[in-house]
C-alpha cells in the first residue's frame, strides 16, 4: 500500500528499523515531525540519514500497529485482540495461517518480524512452543492470585500480594513462581510472558 506521493522509494539503503537491505524511503518523509522515537531508528553510516522499508514505515506510522497486539491472517485481515483473547489464543499452538505481533515498548515496528505461527515482539520472531504455552499457563494462574504484570519479575512473590492469598495456596504460588525462574533471564520470552499478564483495562 502506498504511503503517499511524497514518499520516494529507492534501492541502496538499509532499513533503520529492521536492518533489511531493501527498497527504502527517507524516514522523515514517512513519519510526522511529532513521531516520538526517532532514536530507535538507526542512522545510515554514510549519509547520516534514517531510512525505512515499506512494512516498517507503514507500521511505525500507525500508532495502534506500533503499540497494540495484532493478529494477521493469510488473506491480509488484521485484527486487534484484547489481552484476554490473546491469552486464549496463545494457550494453544498458533495456527500456521496466523501471525501475532505483540509490541512491548511501542517504539519498534515489530510487524517486520511477523511470521506465520509465531509471535513477533521487540526482540524479533518468537516461536511459540509447548514450553512457552506452559509458562503462559503459570503466568495466568499467578494473575488469578492477584500478581499483576508489574510484579512477576520479582525473585519471589511480593509479600503484599502473597499475604492476601489463602495460606493453603502459598505452596502453589511458590511452585508457579519458581517454575518461571528459568524464563526471567530470557530477554525475548520473558517480556512477552509478562506483557500477556496485562489486564485489558490497563492498556486503554
Ligand atoms: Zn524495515
Amino acid at each position: 500500500m502506498p504511503l503517499g506521493k511524497t514518499v520516494a522509494w529507492e534501492d541502496g539503503h538499509t532499513c533503520g528499523n529492521c536492518g533489511e537491505a531493501t527498497e527504502t524511503a527517507l524516514a522523515r518523509t514517512i513519519l510526522s515531525a511529532y513521531y516520538g522515537s526517532w532514536e530507535a531508528i538507526a542512522v545510515d553510516a554514510e549519509g547520516g540519514k534514517r531510512w525505512l522499508c515499506l512494512p516498517c514505515g507503514w507500521t511505525l506510522r500507525d500508532k495502534d500497529l506500533r503499540r497494540m497486539p495484532i493478529t494477521i491472517t493469510r488473506d491480509g485481515t488484521l485484527s486487534r485482540p484484547s489481552f484476554a483473547e490473546l491469552r486464549t489464543l496463545l494457550s494453544e499452538r498458533i495456527p500456521a495461517d496466523l501471525a501475532v505481533t505483540l509490541p512491548i515498548e511501542g517504539r519498534k515496528a515489530v510487524m517486520a518480524d511477523a511470521r506465520w505461527g509465531a509471535v513477533a515482539t521487540d526482540s524479533g520472531s518468537l516461536p511459540w512452543t509447548a514450553a512457552h504455552r506452559r509458562a503462559l499457563a503459570s503466568v495466568v494462574e499467578l494473575t488469578s492470585y492477584g500478581f499483576t504484570e508489574g510484579l512477576l519479575s520479582y525473585d519471589a512473590p511480593p509479600f503484599g500480594v502473597l499475604s492476601k492469598v489463602s495460606v493453603r495456596d502459598h505452596a502453589r504460588v511458590r511452585e508457579l513462581w519458581n517454575s518461571l525462574g528459568r524464563w526471567r533471564p530470557d530477554v525475548a520470552a520473558w517480556p512477552t510472558l509478562v506483557r500477556l499478564a496485562r489486564r485489558d483495562k490497563d492498556s486503554e
